[in-house]
């Protein structure tokens, strides 16, 4: 089972469409269900109305989901029984840092461990990381180890002002959703560590991951200045999705190709293979 995840803070661009399509894909090579979840629990960060805006480009992309569409901002009650087992295991702390407080910092360095250092302030909840090192094998970019104590300290679970962290929401509903197979952009390999950290505390099973290379523009900086990076137009789908399966190591040079889009995702899906996609964090696109 694979997924899908977006944030509605801004709309899909080729990006976008490249690790959605990746992970459709894998999933669907396998004969696996594909969900998506809409993680929208940052409301300050949200655009008004990409939310259905992401779902109709998806809609005229050719994807096809299973199930409803899941909305994190629905699953509180999940997230806040996870935080209570951590904090009833004792693996958490109450953090009065600001990010002001903690500018100069490289990672977390255990400030408020022994209690909040501010009194009278909002507290973020903090999660305990002893120091030990988290391995991981992604199905594209080989093995990562990681000491998530060394590099980031005591992670943030919930937020000062009271919103889950991404981190915490992710690993629960992966593992509520029975998500076996993780693919997205290699922008969130560094978070895989403390996820997969989070997993074994929580006793959840570890999804597989796979992280397709960010597509980039061609002197490697984020996608921000072209055509490569506007909103996808739902109007003319065809030329995108083939660009993004050829990135993805499909052979579009192939005669005759299909037609109608969902020609082109049965030939597509009969194709994948993880092995063609470039083991690369980044890949800049010309064009
Ligand atoms: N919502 C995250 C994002 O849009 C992706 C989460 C994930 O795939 O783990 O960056």
């Amino acid at each position: 089972m694979g997924r899908f995840a977006p944030s509605p803070t801004g709309d899909l661009h080729l990006g976008s469409l490249y690790a959605a399509a990746a992970s459709y894909l894998d999933a669907r090579a396998h004969g696996g269900r594909w969900l998506i979840r809409l993680e929208d629990l940052d409301r300050p960060r949200e655009r008004p109305g990409a939310a259905a805006r992401i779902l109709r480009t998806l809609e005229a992309f050719g994807f096809e989901w299973d199930g409803e569409v899941v909305r994190q901002s629905d699953r509180g009650p999940l997230y806040a029984a996870a935080l209570d087992a951590l904090r009833r295991a004792g693996r958490t702390f109450e953090c009065s840092c600001s990010r002001l407080d903690l500018a100069d910092a490289p990672r977390y360095p255990g400030s408020c461990r022994s209690g909040p250092l501010r009194r009278g302030r909002p507290t973020a909840v903090r999660l305990r990381v002893e120091p030990g090192i988290v391995r991981f094998t992604d199905r594209i970019q080989g093995p990562g180890a990681r000491d998530v104590a060394a590099t980031a300290g005591d992670l943030v679970i919930r937020r000062r002002d009271g919103i889950v962290s991404y981190l915490l929401a992710v690993v629960v509903d992966d593992a509520a959703q029975g998500v076996t197979d993780v693919v997205r952009g290699a922008d969130l390999i560094e978070h895989t560590p403390a996820q997969r950290h989070l997993q074994e505390l929580l006793g959840l099973p570890a999804p597989r991951y796979a992280h397709v290379p960010v597509l980039t523009e061609p002197d490697g900086a984020k996608l921000a200045k072209s055509a490569r990076s506007l909103a996808l137009d739902a109007r003319e789908p065809q030329g995108p999705l083939l660009r993004a399966l050829d990135l993805l190591g499909l052979p579009v040079g192939e005669q005759p190709l299909p037609a109608g889009l969902p020609e082109i995702w049965d030939w597509a899906i009969r194709r994948w293979d993880p092995e063609r996609v470039p083991k690369r964090p980044a890949l800049p696109v010309r064009g």
